[in-house]
């Protein structure tokens, strides 16, 4: 086994040599989506980044349990455990049951994590699923002084906590810091101190997401979930976790001391995180209007879009950038990200061109080396790409009948290309044999010449392409923003 692999641990900020608790087996939880509306750029970029985590540790022969979760309840509009549930939100704005919500969104989550080429994890848990592990989470909290129980609900006590340990020790927060910040907050409500976080919630009666508890009907804090479903899956102390720099504070803080109050100690011994992608150098959001879908992309239809981009693109091009750093999207990126692409997919056609000399004249074995000493370096993925670019020059050299391979080094450059690109960095080869993703976009155009027809009131054009669209068993169903479609 490859054991040189070196991560940045956030916990730490340094980079630690990769020694997992019980080799050769490795457990990482990654904070998945929170499923209420669809899945964007945003998400994109943990699921593939833990993706290729996932994918190298395997591939130098680690056995992976990946959990990824999905949160269906109790993640709150925001972090002061204030505002409604984000699921109940959209739930009551759609008219739909919670747990429809819950549905949809995962569905299409899963369909765009396929169509980005992002394995499945080992396990998908969901925080509905998990109110019993996490109810025995809070009365061990409780039973060690940790938190306080105030009319119903039960709130993590955050000053106490920080007698014995360091709340703030991952983020680099401090109390005092935080009691400045949020002081304006407190007294409103039952907590102590505004820092304080819910570990449960009293829901009035009314509330359509609720489960019994010793202390009330409510239902969970959004921070518990991850504790109580890593412990389950990955047990008391695991490997890695991961997630996005925005869950940092407060979630993953305030999971390290659910852990450290009911179980005296961490759970997690390399914490990773990836950086945000900006747009325009601006934080990506609903509020900024700049907010772009998987779908979206997919299809090109977004006014900061000049055309679509397919998954392989969005892939690579996040991978262009090292997973820690910001990364900055525009079209004109998007757009060198394909160019460069479909060079290395054109160089993999090439190597099966190669003729064959009696000696090489160039060293393509050092580059092995190269590309893991790239990725055991913490995945850098943009030095992998930076290497697989200068190999691809080598390959066109040769072609070109400038440069000379032997038999056996165009096998084995065949071989690494074909390992890096397709099993390290996840990229498959989109030209023209992808009928899924063919097929979202004809009928994308479809639809939109559909609409463009209604609203020119041309019903003629409108219901002539849903009729035939209907013979060939495909239902399209007109939506306030515009139609959806299906197969029948
Ligand atoms: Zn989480």
């Amino acid at each position: 086994m490859n054991n040189n692999l070196q991560i940045y641990n956030t916990l730490s900020r340094t980079k630690e040599k990769f020694e997992p608790i019980v080799p050769p087996h490795v457990g990482m939880y990654v904070c998945g989506p929170t499923v209420y509306g669809d899945a964007h750029l945003g998400h994109a970029r943990p699921a593939i980044t833990f993706d290729v985590v996932f994918r190298y540790l395997m591939h130098i022969g680690y056995k992976v349990r990946y959990v990824r979760n999905i949160t269906d309840v109790g993640h709150l509009e925001n972090d002061a455990d204030e505002g409604e549930d984000k699921i109940v939100k959209k739930a009551r704005l759609e008219s739909l049951e919670p747990m429809e919500v819950v549905k949809l969104f995962t569905d299409r989550y899963h369909k765009n994590m396929d169509q980005l080429n992002v394995l499945h994890p080992s396990i998908e848990p969901t925080a509905s699923g998990h109110i019993i592990e996490q109810i025995e989470l809070i009365k061990s909290i409780l039973n060690n002084g940790y938190a306080y129980e105030a009319d119903g609900s039960v709130y993590f006590d955050v000053e106490k906590y920080n007698k014995d340990y360091q709340y703030g020790k991952l983020s680099g927060r401090k109390t005092e810091d935080l009691l400045e910040n949020t002081r304006i907050l407190a007294g409103q409500d039952e907590k102590k101190n505004s820092y304080d976080f819910a570990l449960w919630k009293k829901t009035d009666p009314k509330h359509i997401m609720q489960w019994p508890s010793p202390w009330s009907d409510g239902y969970p804090g959004w921070h518990l979930e991850c504790s109580a479903m890593g412990a389950k899956y990955l047990g008391e102390k695991f490997d890695i976790h991961g997630g996005g720099m925005d869950l940092l504070f407060p979630h993953h803080e305030s999971e390290i001391a659910q852990s450290n109050a009911s179980r005296g100690h961490d759970p997690v011994k390399y914490w990773m995180h990836n950086n945000m992608i900006t747009i325009g150098g601006q934080k990506m959001g609903k509020s900024l209007n700049n907010f772009i879908t998987l779908d979206e992309f997919f299809s090109g239809n977004q006014e900061l879009l000049t055309r679509a981009y397919s998954p392989m693109t969005i892939r690579f091009f996040i991978l262009q950038a090292h997973y820690r750093s910001t990364l900055d999207f525009s079209n004109e990126a998007l757009q060198a990200a394909e160019k460069g692409m479909h060079k290395l997919f054109n160089t993999i056609e090439i190597i099966d061109k190669l003729v064959p000399t009696e000696k090489s004249t160039i060293d393509v074995r050092q580059f092995e080396s190269r590309l893991y000493e790239a990725m055991n370096d913490d995945f850098n993925t943009p030095i992998t790409i930076a290497y697989l670019f200068d190999l691809s020059r080598l390959i066109n050299q040769v072609n070109d009948g400038k440069e000379k391979l032997t038999k056996e080094d165009i096998s084995f450059v065949k071989e690494l290309f074909a390992v890096f690109i397709f099993k390290v960095l996840g990229l498959k080869n989109e030209s023209g044999k992808n009928s899924d993703l063919l097929i979202d976009q004809l009928m994308n155009t479809i639809l939109v010449i559909r609409n463009d027809a209604k609203l020119n009131k041309d019903w003629a054009t409108a219901d002539r392409i849903r009729e035939d669209l209907s013979k060939l068993k495909i239902n399209i169903k007109d939506t306030k923003d515009g139609s959806e479609w299906s197969f029948e």
